[in-house]
């Protein structure tokens, strides 16, 4: 079926009150490893694809196999703009036919990041796709007091509510990458930032968070999860094995690929389950 909006997909999830993978791949078999698990277990996926990829064709020419795909998929699909950083990644999103983009103006202070997000929800809603944005930021590695880096509930209700966004990347208590030690993720505030917010909430830096974490911030609101770490991981550790089986023998790449592919499908078959709370 034709690829769907982030506003559609989280629709559904907020509906069924679960949260929907969003997955970064890099290439085919992750593109495949994604929306293979998610056609087997029925599920709506999101599709991602990193703001480094539109720096050469490679977001150009995933997105036109992500489509393809996605035509033979009887489950909805998104395809997302991760980490847009300029107005460039999102007008190259809206040419190679996304339909949703993030830009992430987190870095910048509340009334510059209202300006660009606003610039860019007037653009990309003008083409009928959706917006996420982030407010608050990640904790960048070994932070120790994070309180400053945190979303404020009130600011996020002022955010969503002059910027028109479908969606809102909310800052926790989790980082994007490994963890060295367990995050403390702040669960009150979240249902604080639920309570006011009436668009859905995004979790970034999934991978790696405790199970126990995300099932309760899920509860707490939570209706799109992030994971890049975990799934790559998957993809290096089966490189890693495939390399030491094959030394010096020939083996035609896509066959070398096969056991690849199924590590990948693995963490993101458990990964889907999770957040659709069947597991
Ligand atoms: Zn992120």
């Amino acid at each position: 079926m034709p690829l769907i909006t982030l506003y559609e997909a989280l629709k559904i999830a907020e509906k069924s009150n679960f949260a929907i993978g969003a997955f970064n791949i890099g290439n085919y078999e992750s593109c495949k490893a994604v929306i293979d698990c998610a056609i087997e277990q029925k599920l709506p996926v999101i599709i991602q694809i990193f703001n480094r990829l539109f720096n050469d064709t490679k977001a150009r020419d995933l997105s036109a196999l992500v489509k393809g795909m996605a035509e033979y998929a009887d489950i909805p699909i998104v395809l997302h703009l991760d980490h847009g950083k300029t107005i460039t990644h999102v007008e190259k999103a809206i040419q190679y036919g996304f339909t949703s983009v993030m830009i992430d103006a987190s870095e910048y202070d509340m009334e510059e990041n209202i300006r660009l997000t606003k610039e860019v929800v007037d653009l990309a809603h003008s083409h009928g796709i959706s917006v996420e944005a982030e407010l608050g930021r990640l904790l960048p590695k070994g932070t120790i007091d994070q309180e400053n880096f945190l979303t404020v509930p009130e600011e996020a209700k002022e955010f969503a509510e002059t910027t028109g966004v479908d969606a809102l990347a909310v800052a926790i208590g989790t980082s994007h990458g490994f963890y060295k030690e367990t995050p403390f993720i702040d669960l009150e505030r979240l249902k604080a930032i639920y309570a006011l917010v009436q668009v859905p909430l995004v979790l970034h830096g999934g991978s790696c968070t405790p199970d126990a974490e995300v099932k309760k911030s899920i509860s707490c609101g939570i209706r799109k999860i992030n994971i890049a770490t975990e799934l790559h991981q998957a993809y290096i550790n089966g490189m890693a094995i495939q390399a030491e089986i094959h030394k010096n023998k020939f083996s035609p790449i896509d066959v070398y690929n096969i056991p690849v592919y199924e590590k990948m499908k693995e963490v993101t078959g458990q990964k889907m389950a999770f957040f659709a709370l069947r597991s």
